[in-house]
Protein backbone atom coordinates (compact mmCIF):
# COMPACT_ATOMS: atom_id res chain seq x y z
CA UNK A 1 0.00 0.00 0.00
CA UNK A 2 0.95 3.52 -0.99
CA UNK A 3 2.78 5.93 1.88
CA UNK A 4 2.05 9.65 1.99
CA UNK A 5 5.21 10.81 -0.10
CA UNK A 6 5.52 13.83 2.71
CA UNK A 7 6.35 11.08 5.27
CA UNK A 8 9.02 10.05 3.05
CA UNK A 9 12.73 10.54 3.96
CA UNK A 10 16.62 9.54 3.67
CA UNK A 11 18.82 6.86 5.67
CA UNK A 12 19.09 6.84 9.40
CA UNK A 13 20.96 4.90 11.42
CA UNK A 14 19.31 3.51 15.26
CA UNK A 15 22.11 1.84 17.39
CA UNK A 16 21.32 -0.35 20.44
CA UNK A 17 20.06 -3.70 21.28
CA UNK A 18 17.61 -5.09 18.94
CA UNK A 19 15.69 -7.76 19.22
CA UNK A 20 12.69 -9.06 16.58
CA UNK A 21 11.01 -12.26 15.99
CA UNK A 22 10.80 -14.54 12.87
CA UNK A 23 8.20 -17.21 14.40
CA UNK A 24 6.92 -18.37 17.19
CA UNK A 25 9.09 -19.29 19.98
CA UNK A 26 7.28 -21.78 21.29
CA UNK A 27 7.32 -23.16 25.06
CA UNK A 28 10.56 -24.21 24.21
CA UNK A 29 12.43 -20.47 23.35
CA UNK A 30 13.62 -22.07 19.56
CA UNK A 31 16.62 -20.30 19.28
CA UNK A 32 15.93 -19.68 15.60
CA UNK A 33 12.75 -18.43 16.14
CA UNK A 34 14.07 -14.66 17.18
CA UNK A 35 17.18 -12.46 16.24
CA UNK A 36 18.81 -10.56 18.80
CA UNK A 37 22.04 -8.05 18.46
CA UNK A 38 23.63 -6.82 21.93
CA UNK A 39 25.03 -4.13 19.98
CA UNK A 40 22.81 -3.51 16.64
CA UNK A 41 22.25 -1.43 13.60
CA UNK A 42 18.79 -0.89 12.27
CA UNK A 43 18.93 1.38 9.30
CA UNK A 44 15.58 3.07 8.05
CA UNK A 45 15.27 4.40 4.79
CA UNK A 46 12.37 6.34 3.06
CA UNK A 47 10.34 4.74 6.57
CA UNK A 48 11.05 1.67 5.44
CA UNK A 49 13.59 -0.76 7.27
CA UNK A 50 16.68 -0.50 4.52
CA UNK A 51 18.90 -3.58 7.13
CA UNK A 52 19.50 -4.44 10.60
CA UNK A 53 22.44 -6.54 11.58
CA UNK A 54 25.56 -6.32 14.26
CA UNK A 55 26.87 -2.49 14.03
CA UNK A 56 30.41 -3.18 14.02
CA UNK A 57 29.79 -4.81 10.37
CA UNK A 58 27.10 -2.33 9.26
CA UNK A 59 28.51 1.33 10.57
CA UNK A 60 31.21 0.50 8.11
CA UNK A 61 29.01 0.08 4.88
CA UNK A 62 27.03 3.75 5.90
CA UNK A 63 27.58 6.44 3.67
CA UNK A 64 29.70 9.20 5.25
CA UNK A 65 26.66 11.44 5.83
CA UNK A 66 24.38 9.00 7.09
CA UNK A 67 22.97 9.84 10.80
CA UNK A 68 23.72 7.86 13.49
CA UNK A 69 21.44 7.91 16.42
CA UNK A 70 22.75 6.43 19.81
CA UNK A 71 19.88 4.39 22.16
CA UNK A 72 22.40 3.69 25.06
CA UNK A 73 20.75 1.30 27.86
CA UNK A 74 18.10 0.58 24.98
CA UNK A 75 16.25 -2.20 23.67
CA UNK A 76 14.72 -1.91 20.24
CA UNK A 77 12.03 -4.19 19.06
CA UNK A 78 9.02 -3.49 16.41
CA UNK A 79 6.37 -1.77 17.36
CA UNK A 80 3.79 -3.44 19.32
CA UNK A 81 0.57 -4.63 18.62
CA UNK A 82 -2.49 -4.66 20.15
CA UNK A 83 -5.21 -7.16 18.55
CA UNK A 84 -7.89 -5.85 20.59
CA UNK A 85 -9.19 -2.40 22.07
CA UNK A 86 -12.21 -0.31 21.68
CA UNK A 87 -11.24 3.53 21.68
CA UNK A 88 -14.89 4.90 22.45
CA UNK A 89 -14.10 3.53 25.80
CA UNK A 90 -11.17 5.35 26.13
CA UNK A 91 -12.76 7.65 29.20
CA UNK A 92 -14.15 4.79 31.44
CA UNK A 93 -10.75 3.04 31.92
CA UNK A 94 -10.18 1.98 35.27
CA UNK A 95 -14.80 2.09 35.93
CA UNK A 96 -15.57 -1.00 38.10
CA UNK A 97 -18.50 -3.07 37.59
CA UNK A 98 -19.07 -6.95 38.03
CA UNK A 99 -18.93 -8.51 35.39
CA UNK A 100 -19.29 -8.31 32.02
CA UNK A 101 -23.12 -7.51 31.11
CA UNK A 102 -23.68 -5.32 34.42
CA UNK A 103 -20.71 -3.69 33.24
CA UNK A 104 -21.05 -3.21 29.25
CA UNK A 105 -25.09 -2.04 30.53
CA UNK A 106 -23.62 0.45 32.89
CA UNK A 107 -20.39 2.11 31.53
CA UNK A 108 -20.11 1.29 28.18
CA UNK A 109 -23.10 2.03 26.43
CA UNK A 110 -23.28 5.27 28.04
CA UNK A 111 -20.11 6.47 27.19
CA UNK A 112 -20.64 4.58 23.25
CA UNK A 113 -23.50 7.22 22.92
CA UNK A 114 -21.26 10.42 23.18
CA UNK A 115 -19.68 9.29 19.85
CA UNK A 116 -22.62 10.25 17.53
CA UNK A 117 -20.95 13.43 18.66
CA UNK A 118 -18.25 13.95 15.33
CA UNK A 119 -16.22 16.57 17.38
CA UNK A 120 -16.47 14.42 20.60
CA UNK A 121 -15.14 11.22 18.07
CA UNK A 122 -12.02 13.50 16.94
CA UNK A 123 -11.44 14.34 19.95
CA UNK A 124 -11.07 11.34 22.16
CA UNK A 125 -9.35 9.42 19.12
CA UNK A 126 -6.57 11.89 19.39
CA UNK A 127 -6.10 11.22 22.88
CA UNK A 128 -6.06 7.07 22.16
CA UNK A 129 -3.25 7.61 19.24
CA UNK A 130 -1.61 9.58 21.63
CA UNK A 131 -1.81 7.15 24.61
CA UNK A 132 -1.14 3.92 22.17
CA UNK A 133 2.30 5.73 20.83
CA UNK A 134 3.10 6.25 24.16
CA UNK A 135 2.84 3.04 25.22
CA UNK A 136 4.89 1.74 22.37
CA UNK A 137 1.73 0.37 20.28
CA UNK A 138 2.33 1.47 16.64
CA UNK A 139 -0.57 -0.97 15.30
CA UNK A 140 -4.42 -1.78 16.77
CA UNK A 141 -7.41 -3.60 16.07
CA UNK A 142 -9.70 -1.14 17.11
CA UNK A 143 -13.46 -1.12 17.53
CA UNK A 144 -15.57 2.09 17.29
CA UNK A 145 -19.06 2.45 18.05
CA UNK A 146 -22.10 2.08 16.01
CA UNK A 147 -22.05 5.43 14.87
CA UNK A 148 -19.92 5.80 11.27
CA UNK A 149 -18.94 9.10 12.53
CA UNK A 150 -16.84 7.38 14.95
CA UNK A 151 -15.11 5.08 12.51
CA UNK A 152 -14.36 8.45 10.08
CA UNK A 153 -13.09 10.00 12.84
CA UNK A 154 -10.59 7.42 13.96
CA UNK A 155 -9.37 6.86 10.26
CA UNK A 156 -8.77 10.54 9.63
CA UNK A 157 -6.78 10.81 12.76
CA UNK A 158 -4.65 7.63 12.20
CA UNK A 159 -4.46 8.38 8.46
CA UNK A 160 -2.74 12.24 9.76
CA UNK A 161 -0.27 10.23 11.37
CA UNK A 162 0.75 7.12 9.07
CA UNK A 163 -0.31 5.16 11.10
CA UNK A 164 -1.35 1.05 10.59
CA UNK A 165 -4.27 0.83 12.00
CA UNK A 166 -7.36 -1.58 11.71
CA UNK A 167 -10.71 -0.48 12.62
CA UNK A 168 -14.58 -0.69 12.22
CA UNK A 169 -18.36 -0.07 12.90
CA UNK A 170 -19.80 -2.15 15.83
CA UNK A 171 -22.71 -4.06 14.47
CA UNK A 172 -25.38 -4.05 16.68
CA UNK A 173 -29.06 -4.56 16.24
CA UNK A 174 -30.74 -5.78 19.38
CA UNK A 175 -30.44 -6.60 23.38
CA UNK A 176 -28.54 -3.18 23.56
CA UNK A 177 -30.10 0.85 24.50
CA UNK A 178 -32.17 1.95 21.41
CA UNK A 179 -29.78 4.96 21.11
CA UNK A 180 -26.94 2.69 20.02
CA UNK A 181 -29.00 0.55 17.58
CA UNK A 182 -28.46 0.63 13.97
CA UNK A 183 -30.48 -2.43 11.42
CA UNK A 184 -29.26 -5.02 9.34
CA UNK A 185 -30.16 -3.03 6.65
CA UNK A 186 -28.00 0.46 7.77
CA UNK A 187 -25.58 -1.72 9.49
CA UNK A 188 -24.66 -3.72 6.27
CA UNK A 189 -25.07 -0.33 4.00
CA UNK A 190 -22.70 1.85 6.37
CA UNK A 191 -20.04 -1.26 6.91
CA UNK A 192 -19.61 -1.21 3.00
CA UNK A 193 -19.55 2.74 2.27
CA UNK A 194 -16.72 2.67 5.43
CA UNK A 195 -14.66 -0.43 4.07
CA UNK A 196 -14.82 1.30 0.30
CA UNK A 197 -13.87 4.40 1.50
CA UNK A 198 -11.48 3.49 4.11
CA UNK A 199 -9.73 -0.23 3.51
CA UNK A 200 -6.22 -0.22 1.99
CA UNK A 201 -6.60 3.40 1.72
CA UNK A 202 -3.09 4.73 3.35
CA UNK A 203 -2.25 2.09 6.23
CA UNK A 204 -5.43 1.40 6.98
CA UNK A 205 -7.39 -1.38 7.38
CA UNK A 206 -11.16 -1.89 7.51
CA UNK A 207 -12.56 -4.51 10.25
CA UNK A 208 -16.35 -5.94 10.14
CA UNK A 209 -17.49 -5.47 13.34
CA UNK A 210 -20.28 -7.20 14.86
CA UNK A 211 -20.04 -6.19 19.11
CA UNK A 212 -21.13 -10.08 19.97
CA UNK A 213 -23.63 -12.71 19.33
CA UNK A 214 -26.18 -11.31 21.75
CA UNK A 215 -26.17 -8.01 20.13
CA UNK A 216 -26.75 -8.68 16.49
CA UNK A 217 -29.96 -10.34 15.18
CA UNK A 218 -29.59 -13.43 13.03
CA UNK A 219 -30.03 -11.21 9.92
CA UNK A 220 -27.37 -9.01 11.04
CA UNK A 221 -25.01 -11.79 11.76
CA UNK A 222 -25.95 -12.99 8.51
CA UNK A 223 -25.37 -9.64 6.71
CA UNK A 224 -21.85 -9.57 8.30
CA UNK A 225 -21.38 -13.03 6.53
CA UNK A 226 -22.72 -11.64 3.17
CA UNK A 227 -19.74 -8.80 3.86
CA UNK A 228 -16.95 -11.17 4.85
CA UNK A 229 -17.57 -13.53 1.83
CA UNK A 230 -17.39 -10.22 -0.53
CA UNK A 231 -14.49 -8.72 1.25
CA UNK A 232 -12.08 -11.49 1.67
CA UNK A 233 -9.16 -9.45 2.75
CA UNK A 234 -11.02 -7.44 4.94
CA UNK A 235 -10.97 -8.20 8.68
CA UNK A 236 -13.15 -9.95 10.86
CA UNK A 237 -13.38 -8.26 14.65
CA UNK A 238 -15.33 -9.40 17.29
CA UNK A 239 -15.80 -11.13 20.84
CA UNK A 240 -15.94 -14.46 21.79
CA UNK A 241 -16.35 -16.66 24.91
CA UNK A 242 -15.33 -14.18 27.25
CA UNK A 243 -17.75 -14.62 30.24
CA UNK A 244 -19.97 -17.72 31.78
CA UNK A 245 -23.11 -15.37 31.75
CA UNK A 246 -22.96 -14.17 28.14
CA UNK A 247 -21.95 -18.32 26.85
CA UNK A 248 -25.17 -19.35 28.59
CA UNK A 249 -27.00 -16.42 26.63
CA UNK A 250 -25.87 -17.35 23.15
CA UNK A 251 -26.88 -20.98 24.10
CA UNK A 252 -30.25 -19.34 24.89
CA UNK A 253 -30.20 -16.83 21.89
CA UNK A 254 -28.88 -19.63 19.90
CA UNK A 255 -30.10 -22.94 20.78
CA UNK A 256 -29.86 -24.70 17.35
CA UNK A 257 -26.04 -23.77 17.75
CA UNK A 258 -23.23 -26.81 18.66
CA UNK A 259 -21.83 -23.76 20.74
CA UNK A 260 -21.00 -20.03 20.91
CA UNK A 261 -18.44 -20.28 17.82
CA UNK A 262 -20.79 -22.55 15.54
CA UNK A 263 -22.69 -19.48 15.76
CA UNK A 264 -20.50 -17.13 14.11
CA UNK A 265 -19.48 -19.89 11.77
CA UNK A 266 -22.90 -20.69 10.60
CA UNK A 267 -22.75 -17.21 9.34
CA UNK A 268 -19.31 -17.65 7.50
CA UNK A 269 -17.59 -15.47 9.86
CA UNK A 270 -14.95 -18.08 10.41
CA UNK A 271 -11.68 -17.61 8.80
CA UNK A 272 -8.00 -16.00 8.21
CA UNK A 273 -8.03 -12.52 9.56
CA UNK A 274 -10.68 -13.54 11.46
CA UNK A 275 -9.87 -12.13 15.18
CA UNK A 276 -11.85 -13.11 18.18
CA UNK A 277 -11.34 -11.59 21.75
CA UNK A 278 -10.98 -13.81 24.88
CA UNK A 279 -11.61 -17.59 23.98
CA UNK A 280 -11.75 -18.80 27.19
CA UNK A 281 -14.42 -20.86 27.54
CA UNK A 282 -14.03 -22.96 24.80
CA UNK A 283 -14.06 -26.75 24.05
CA UNK A 284 -11.50 -28.78 22.22
CA UNK A 285 -13.94 -28.78 19.26
CA UNK A 286 -13.83 -24.96 18.92
CA UNK A 287 -10.08 -24.64 19.07
CA UNK A 288 -9.72 -27.20 16.35
CA UNK A 289 -12.10 -25.06 14.28
CA UNK A 290 -10.20 -22.31 15.19
CA UNK A 291 -7.12 -23.49 14.21
CA UNK A 292 -7.92 -25.44 10.98
CA UNK A 293 -9.73 -21.94 9.88
CA UNK A 294 -6.85 -19.69 10.02
CA UNK A 295 -8.80 -17.46 12.42
CA UNK A 296 -7.11 -16.05 15.85
CA UNK A 297 -8.00 -15.29 19.37
CA UNK A 298 -6.68 -12.25 20.94
CA UNK A 299 -5.46 -13.27 24.12
CA UNK A 300 -6.60 -10.29 27.01
CA UNK A 301 -5.38 -10.97 30.39
CA UNK A 302 -5.84 -8.21 32.28
CA UNK A 303 -9.19 -7.56 31.00
CA UNK A 304 -10.33 -11.48 32.00
CA UNK A 305 -8.57 -10.74 35.35
CA UNK A 306 -10.01 -7.47 35.87
CA UNK A 307 -13.62 -8.59 34.94
CA UNK A 308 -13.50 -11.73 36.51
CA UNK A 309 -14.28 -13.59 33.33
CA UNK A 310 -11.53 -16.86 33.52
CA UNK A 311 -8.37 -17.70 32.17
CA UNK A 312 -7.31 -17.79 28.52
CA UNK A 313 -5.95 -21.29 28.37
CA UNK A 314 -2.75 -21.82 26.34
CA UNK A 315 -1.85 -25.15 26.81
CA UNK A 316 -5.11 -26.12 25.19
CA UNK A 317 -4.75 -23.44 22.14
CA UNK A 318 -0.80 -24.61 21.96
CA UNK A 319 -2.38 -28.64 21.92
CA UNK A 320 -5.00 -27.10 19.29
CA UNK A 321 -2.67 -25.43 17.08
CA UNK A 322 -4.74 -22.35 17.89
CA UNK A 323 -3.22 -18.76 16.70
CA UNK A 324 -3.39 -16.33 19.26
CA UNK A 325 -1.86 -13.09 20.10
CA UNK A 326 -1.90 -10.42 23.09
CA UNK A 327 -4.57 -7.36 23.61
CA UNK A 328 -5.20 -4.83 26.03
CA UNK A 329 -8.78 -4.75 25.90
CA UNK A 330 -8.94 -1.28 27.18
CA UNK A 331 -10.97 -0.29 29.03
CA UNK A 332 -12.06 -3.58 30.16
CA UNK A 333 -8.17 -3.39 31.72
CA UNK A 334 -6.43 -0.73 32.98
CA UNK A 335 -4.28 1.33 31.21
CA UNK A 336 -2.89 1.05 27.13
CA UNK A 337 0.33 -0.79 28.28
CA UNK A 338 1.60 -3.51 26.03
CA UNK A 339 4.31 -4.38 28.92
CA UNK A 340 1.59 -4.85 32.02
CA UNK A 341 -0.50 -6.72 29.73
CA UNK A 342 2.70 -9.09 29.29
CA UNK A 343 3.18 -9.11 33.15
CA UNK A 344 -0.69 -10.15 33.27
CA UNK A 345 -0.10 -13.20 30.71
CA UNK A 346 2.80 -14.41 32.40
CA UNK A 347 0.58 -14.24 35.43
CA UNK A 348 -2.60 -16.28 34.26
CA UNK A 349 -0.43 -18.49 32.83
CA UNK A 350 1.27 -18.85 35.99
CA UNK A 351 -2.75 -19.27 37.65
CA UNK A 352 -3.27 -22.08 35.30
CA UNK A 353 0.37 -23.98 36.07
CA UNK A 354 1.35 -23.85 32.27
CA UNK A 355 4.22 -21.43 31.88
CA UNK A 356 4.76 -18.43 29.17
CA UNK A 357 8.30 -17.47 28.92
CA UNK A 358 9.39 -13.99 28.52
CA UNK A 359 10.51 -14.14 24.67
CA UNK A 360 7.22 -15.93 23.66
CA UNK A 361 5.03 -12.97 25.33
CA UNK A 362 7.17 -10.34 23.33
CA UNK A 363 6.77 -12.70 20.17
CA UNK A 364 3.06 -12.62 20.88
CA UNK A 365 3.16 -8.60 21.24
CA UNK A 366 4.99 -8.39 18.09
CA UNK A 367 4.78 -10.47 15.14
CA UNK A 368 1.95 -12.80 16.06
CA UNK A 369 -0.62 -9.77 16.22
CA UNK A 370 1.12 -9.15 12.70
CA UNK A 371 -0.09 -11.85 11.43
CA UNK A 372 -3.38 -12.01 12.82
CA UNK A 373 -3.92 -9.30 11.01
CA UNK A 374 -2.12 -10.86 7.78
CA UNK A 375 -0.04 -7.65 7.58
CA UNK A 376 3.36 -9.48 9.04
CA UNK A 377 4.80 -8.73 5.31
CA UNK A 378 4.54 -5.32 6.36
CA UNK A 379 5.55 -4.89 9.77
CA UNK A 380 6.11 -6.81 13.51
CA UNK A 381 9.37 -7.65 12.40
CA UNK A 382 12.57 -6.42 11.28
CA UNK A 383 13.66 -7.15 7.48
CA UNK A 384 14.93 -5.20 4.41
CA UNK A 385 11.24 -3.81 2.85
CA UNK A 386 9.24 -3.91 6.28
CA UNK A 387 7.62 -1.01 6.84
CA UNK A 388 9.94 0.97 10.42
CA UNK A 389 7.23 0.96 13.13
CA UNK A 390 8.96 0.55 16.23
CA UNK A 391 10.12 1.18 19.63
CA UNK A 392 12.72 2.09 21.95
CA UNK A 393 12.57 0.35 25.00
CA UNK A 394 14.29 2.12 28.28
CA UNK A 395 16.47 -0.47 30.03
CA UNK A 396 16.88 2.26 32.81
CA UNK A 397 13.36 3.75 33.00
CA UNK A 398 13.44 3.03 36.49
CA UNK A 399 15.72 2.90 39.53
CA UNK A 400 14.34 -0.55 40.18
CA UNK A 401 14.36 -1.34 36.32
CA UNK A 402 17.88 -0.46 36.26
CA UNK A 403 18.62 -2.24 39.20
CA UNK A 404 17.12 -5.68 37.78
CA UNK A 405 18.52 -5.45 34.52
CA UNK A 406 22.12 -4.79 35.52
CA UNK A 407 21.74 -8.24 37.02
CA UNK A 408 20.08 -10.03 34.28
CA UNK A 409 22.17 -12.69 32.93
CA UNK A 410 20.14 -13.48 29.94
CA UNK A 411 17.96 -12.31 27.62
CA UNK A 412 14.80 -13.67 28.68
CA UNK A 413 16.04 -12.56 32.44
CA UNK A 414 15.85 -8.75 31.32
CA UNK A 415 12.86 -9.67 28.96
CA UNK A 416 11.10 -10.73 32.25
CA UNK A 417 12.34 -7.58 34.62
CA UNK A 418 10.67 -5.19 31.53
CA UNK A 419 7.08 -7.06 31.54
CA UNK A 420 7.27 -7.97 35.39
CA UNK A 421 8.29 -3.52 35.80
CA UNK A 422 7.66 -1.62 33.04
CA UNK A 423 5.15 -0.04 32.02
CA UNK A 424 4.82 3.84 30.08
CA UNK A 425 7.97 4.63 31.69
CA UNK A 426 9.94 2.21 29.98
CA UNK A 427 8.60 3.57 26.33
CA UNK A 428 11.63 5.50 25.51
CA UNK A 429 10.54 7.00 21.92
CA UNK A 430 8.35 5.49 19.16
CA UNK A 431 9.20 5.73 15.98
CA UNK A 432 6.33 5.37 13.11
CA UNK A 433 7.46 4.97 9.43
CA UNK A 434 11.81 5.80 10.82
CA UNK A 435 10.27 9.22 12.18
CA UNK A 436 9.76 9.59 15.71
CA UNK A 437 6.05 9.66 16.92
CA UNK A 438 6.88 10.02 20.56
CA UNK A 439 9.81 10.62 22.95
CA UNK A 440 9.05 10.18 27.08
CA UNK A 441 9.67 13.48 28.61
CA UNK A 442 12.62 12.50 29.87
CA UNK A 443 14.02 11.36 26.66
CA UNK A 444 13.54 15.15 24.62
CA UNK A 445 16.17 16.57 25.60
CA UNK A 446 18.57 14.60 23.24
CA UNK A 447 18.25 14.20 19.47
CA UNK A 448 16.99 10.90 18.39
CA UNK A 449 14.22 12.09 15.54
CA UNK A 450 15.09 11.43 12.15
CA UNK A 451 13.46 13.82 9.75
ZN1 LIG B 1 -13.57 -6.01 24.08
Amino acid sequence: MAHRTDAAHGLCAHRGAILHFRSDPGTHDDRESFEFFDDGLLVTADGQVASIGPARELLSALPTDARVVEHRDSLLMPGFVDTHIHYPQTDIIGTGGRQLLDWLQNHTYPTEGEFADPAHAREVAEIFLDELLRNGTTTALVFCSVHPTSVQAFFEAAAARHLRMAAGKVLMDRNCPEYLRDSPETGERDSRELLEAWHGRERLLYAITPRFAPTSSEAQLASAGRLAGEYPDALIHTHLAENPDEVAWVQRLFPQARSYLDVYDHYGLVRERAIYAHCIHLDHTDRARLAQSGASAAFCPTSNLRLGSGLFDLKAADAAGMRFSVATDVAGRRSFSMLQTLGDAYKVAQLSHQHLSPLRAFYLATLAGARALGIDHRIGRFAAGMEADFVVLDLRATALIARRIARSRTLAEKLLALLSLGDDRAVARTYILGRQAHARAASRSGSAACT
